[in-house]
């Protein structure tokens, strides 16, 4: 709906050029712009309120305490799971390393077995390689459907008692496709593998409920939520987490240290070595609330539109190859003909448009789809179909330039 979008594009300093004519951003699948609900949390936590956490014993560092666990608190009441099932990372590149040098290690030998997909990012591919070196684990991968979904029927073919793991992104970063979660959970379960799920680009566009979907962990970034950079989130099942062994040692994941021994914190201060981002916690806790105060579901069917859109508008053109499924989510890959996605995305620049062209940290998936890149569309809550005129007015433009 148009009048959400009038309101919402106010919010967003970032989505203005400086002359206060609209951006037309179209990369919040690589990172969402920021609200200033989201902005002026983030002052506040690292102006006025600023003070370190879990030591000070004066009120400051006390509240700034509350606060950051409030931040744990809303993060896991957003994804329907426990509290202590909540560990702050880095980023979803940090939460997916820290489960193969963790729980991977502790688990996988030579011989056992872990299932990924043709179209996931590398965060969710390189990470399972290094654990190889280290175990020996044999990977495979799981192709995908014509119209680029994780083919779970293949999936549910090629998996045996000797995978561990399944690895897989709840929304493709490319291609927008949706994977059915629940379904991929009692396929990985039923070889008694553990399922891991890539929710980058899910979180910002599902409502998740951790208790329904089955899987036993879950992953995503808070910069993809309207958040800010350099905090991310794991959850993992409590009793999968509290067996994990610690993985960066230092202050505030200890219970007792000597030098002959140390013992550890129990999960998730085990896995939170050092002062955290206590700033980043809070303005992820706003981001939370922004969207939340918004609605997933509305977030949702607005991406799912704009994306559907401009699929048809370029279904219309006879030189564009569109990527993906028909109903994708919010993301919509596709390749103009006779035009390299980089110089598209230059002109594209040149008249305020913003995509991404490039391999999307997914060359496995462009390999597959047998391009080197494509140019890439994306949508957050602030977009709407003014962003998707400028968008074909400029692919109109670029087309001019390179007649065939
Ligand atoms: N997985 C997917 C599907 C992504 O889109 C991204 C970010 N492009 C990542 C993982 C990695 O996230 P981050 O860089 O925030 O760790």
């Amino acid at each position: 709906p148009t009048h959400l979008n009038a309101n919402l594009r106010k919010q967003f300093p970032g989505m203005w050029n400086l002359d206060g004519s609209p951006w037309r951003y179209l990369d919040t699948a690589a990172t969402a712009q920021k609200p200033q609900a989201v902005i002026d949390a983030t002052v506040r936590a690292m102006g006025v309120n600023y003070a370190t956490v879990h030591r000070g014993v004066y009120a400051r560092s006390a509240e700034m305490t509350l606060g950051f666990e409030a931040a744990r608190r809303r993060v896991a009441t957003f994804i329907g799971g426990r509290e202590d099932e909540v560990v702050f990372t880095r980023g979803a590149t940090e939460a997916i390393n820290l489960v193969a040098q963790t729980w991977g290690v502790e688990n996988l030998k030579a011989g056992d077995r872990i299932l990924l997909s043709t179209l996931e990012h590398h965060s969710n591919i390189v990470p399972w390689q290094l654990l190889r070196e280290r175990t020996g684990v044999a990977i495979d991968v799981c192709p995908l459907t014509a119209d680029g979904c994780v083919d779970l029927e293949a999936a549910e073919a090629m998996l045996t008692p000797a995978h561990k793991l399944v690895a897989l992104a709840h929304v493709s970063n490319v291609l927008g496709s949706v994977l059915d979660v629940k379904q991929a959970a009692e396929l990985a379960h039923a070889v008694g593998a553990k399922l891991l799920v890539d929710g980058c680009q899910a979180a910002p566009r599902i409502k998740l409920d951790m208790a329904k979907l089955g899987c036993d962990f879950y992953v995503f970034s808070s910069h993809k939520l309207y958040g800010p950079t350099g905090i991310g989130a794991l959850w993992a099942r409590a009793e999968i987490l509290d067996a994990m062994p610690p993985w960066h040692g230092g202050g505030a994941m200890i219970d007792k240290v000597t030098f002959e021994r140390t013992t550890f914190a129990s999960a998730p201060q085990r896995f939170e070595a050092g002062t955290p981002m206590i700033v980043e916690a809070i303005g992820l806790a706003a981001a939370v609330e922004w969207l939340e105060a918004i609605g997933l579901d509305v977030a949702h069917e607005h991406e799912r539109g704009l994306a559907a859109k401009l699929r048809e508008a370029l279904g219309q053109r006879n030189d564009v190859t569109l990527f993906g499924p028909a109903d994708s989510l919010g993301i919509t890959s596709f390749a103009l003909e006779g035009v390299h996605p980089h110089d598209l995305g230059t002109i594209l620049d040149e008249e305020g448009v913003a995509i991404r062209a490039g391999h999307h940290c997914a060359q496995p998936l462009m390999e597959h789809l047998g391009v080197p890149a494509t140019a890439r569309a994306s949508f957050g809550l602030y977009n709407d179909e003014t962003d998707i005129e400028a968008l074909l007015k400029g692919i109109e433009r670029t087309r001019r330039i390179f007649a065939p």
